[in-house]
C-alpha cells in the first residue's frame, strides 16, 4: 500500500535532532525518501537545487528562519511546504500562509495527521493540471477529489464535494434543488429537497465564511448557481 510513496522525496528541515530523526523514521516507514537538514541557509540551497516533492519546514532554525527560507524559496519554486511551529507561535501561521506555505502544523503534532497532510499536498501538487475547474481562487479537482481556496485545501465531506463539483461543472447555470438532489443524492434518495439547502449552508460555512467570498448564489424560486 505504501509503495505509491516510493520515489517521493521529502526534505525535512528541523534542527531538533529528536524530532528530525522521528520524522525521518516515520516517513521512511511509509516508503518516502528523506533528506534531512538542520540549518536554514543550507535548507534553502538544497530546496532550490533539488526537486523535492514536499518540504517539512521548522520555523526556528539556525542561520535563516523557516519563514525566510520559505519567502526566498517562493521566488523561484512552488514545492509544497508544510511549516512546523511551536504551540505559541500563532503569528507564524498567518505569516507562513501569507507567504505561500501550503499548510502548517503545531508541535507537538500527531504523526498520522502530518502523514495525511503530506499525502494530500503531494497529491494536490501532482494534480495542478487542466483537469481542475477554477473560479477565482476556488479550485476543484474531480480526479483528485480535492477542493482548494487560494491554494489551501477545503475539508469537505463526500456529499459536500459532490455538490460543489456539480455546481462548478455547471458554471453560470441556475440549477434547481430537484436537479441537485438527483445529481448528488441520486434518484432513489428518499427525503426533502431541504437537504440541498442544508448542504449549501455547509459549503458556505466552509468557503464563504472562511474566505469572505460569495461562491454559491441563491436564485429565489429557482435554485443555486456558481457564476
Ligand atoms: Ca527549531
Amino acid at each position: 500500500m505504501s509503495g505509491i510513496n516510493a520515489n517521493k522525496n521529502i526534505l525535512i528541515v528541523e534542527d531538533e535532532t529528536q524530532i528530525s530523526r522521528f520524522l525521518q523514521l516515520e516517513l521512511e516507514h511509509e516508503n518516502y525518501s528523506c533528506t534531512t537538514c538542520a540549518d536554514g541557509r543550507e535548507a534553502l540551497e538544497l530546496a532550490v537545487a533539488r526537486d523535492f516533492d514536499l518540504i517539512i519546514l521548522d520555523v526556528m532554525l539556525p542561520s535563516l528562519n523557516g519563514i525566510e527560507v520559505l519567502r526566498r524559496l517562493r521566488q523561484t519554486k512552488q514545492t509544497p511546504v508544510i511549516i512546523l511551529t511551536a504551540r505559541d507561535q500563532v503569528v507564524d501561521k498567518v505569516t507562513g500562509l501569507d507567504i505561500g506555505a501550503n499548510d502548517y502544523m503545531t508541535k507537538p503534532f500527531a504523526i498520522e495527521e502530518l502523514l495525511a497532510r503530506i499525502r494530500l499536498h503531494i497529491k494536490l501538487a501532482a494534480t495542478q493540471t487542466s483537469s481542475s475547474i477554477t473560479r477565482g481562487k476556488l479550485s476543484v479537482n474531480p480526479d483528485a477529489r480535492v477542493a482548494t481556496y487560494d491554494g489551501h485545501p477545503i475539508d469537505l465531506t463526500k456529499k459536500e464535494f459532490d455538490l460543489l463539483e456539480f455546481l462548478m461543472q455547471n458554471r453560470n447555470v441556475v440549477v434547481s434543488r430537484e436537479k441537485l438532489l438527483d445529481a448528488v443524492w441520486g434518484f432513489d434518495f428518499y427525503g426533502s429537497t431541504n437537504v440541498v439547502d442544508v448542504y449549501v449552508r455547509y459549503l458556505r460555512s466552509k468557503i464563504d465564511d472562511v474566505y469572505g467570498d460569495t461562491v454559491i448564489e441563491t436564485v429565489r424560486g429557482a435554485g443555486y448557481v456558481i457564476r
